[in-house]
């Protein structure tokens, strides 16, 4: 069983700043099928921006940050790491049990760091996430990193593999001939993509709507996921995006909206047509 649900899905400055989107991050659950080898059930929560514990602790039923098992960075920018501190206190039970794992770029314990030493010393083990890089192990779910993105400070994207089922996320960043070969070779049942901008020549590192739908034409997912919206994608309604992309690239495409669950093991089998 592979769930995702989303306690944020808004992006950029002003979306964040209003909160007209909320920007809590993503909160994976692993765990065994019925009839399956048993296993232990792995959380793992990702990019905690502002108001991620607030949106964690108030989802029903609750993400429980004291049984977190990892907290994962794809870079430092304060959409995505706000709450991060917060998140390790809550981790840990405010440090008094050291336990779970902490995963993020280089730049984000180092020199402008947004992890505050003190509190990473709270967790029982930190990683460096670099390019292309892993396996780093979550228990039973591998996780493995992308090509850097174009991002201005360190940035990758995702893929975690748990029982032969593979999740990815794409972070911000700007689009670049061969950023979609790279997450095609991983070959996700799902693709969770960020997807910023609507249609504008602003030379800034996000993908637009156009970029977004030639990433997800080369990556081909069962499932694709957009998250992570501007006004202006919000203007032009993502679910109505999502159903025209559905139409257009034959697979399940959605838009996330704050506190859906997405039930990737779902989703996935009925791709399949199982
Ligand atoms: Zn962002
Ligand atoms: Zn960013």
């Amino acid at each position: 069983m592979i769930s995702v649900r989303f306690l944020g899905t808004g992006g950029a400055r002003f979306v964040v700043a209003k909160q007209i989107r909320a920007s809590g991050g993503m909160w994976f659950r692993f765990s065994p099928e019925p009839g399956e080898d048993a296993g232990p059930l792995t959380q793992i929560h990702v990019d905690p921006g502002p108001g991620a514990l607030v949106r964690a602790t108030s989802a029903v039923p609750p993400c429980e940050p004291a049984e977190l098992d990892a907290l994962v960075l794809s870079h430092k920018h304060l959409d995505h790491a706000g709450d991060i501190n917060v998140m390790i206190e809550a981790m840990t039970t405010g440090g008094f049990r050291r336990r779970g794992a902490l995963l993020a770029p280089r730049d984000a314990f180092e020199g402008e760091a947004v992890i505050f030493p003190y509190a990473a010393k709270f967790v029982a083990e930190r990683r460096y996430l670099e390019e292309k890089a892993g396996p780093y192990a979550i228990n039973d779910v591998e996780l493995r990193t992308s090509v850097r993105h174009l991002h201005g400070v360190d940035t990758y994207g995702m893929h975690f593999l748990y029982r032969g089922t593979t999740v990815s996320y794409m972070p911000c960043g700007r689009f670049f001939d061969g950023l979609a070969e790279d997450y095609a070779a991983h070959h996700p049942d799902v693709l969770i993509v960020n997807v910023l901008r609507y249609r504008d020549s602003m030379k800034v590192d996000h993908l637009n709507f156009d970029e977004a739908r030639a990433v997800l034409r080369t990556v081909r997912p069962k499932v694709a996921v957009m998250t992570h919206f501007s006004t202006k994608m919000l203007e032009q309604r993502p679910e109505r995006l999502a159903r025209e992309l559905e139409d257009e690239l034959g697979f399940r495409v959605f838009a996330a909206y704050d506190g859906w669950t997405l039930d990737a093991s779902t989703e996935i089998a009925a791709a399949a047509g199982v």
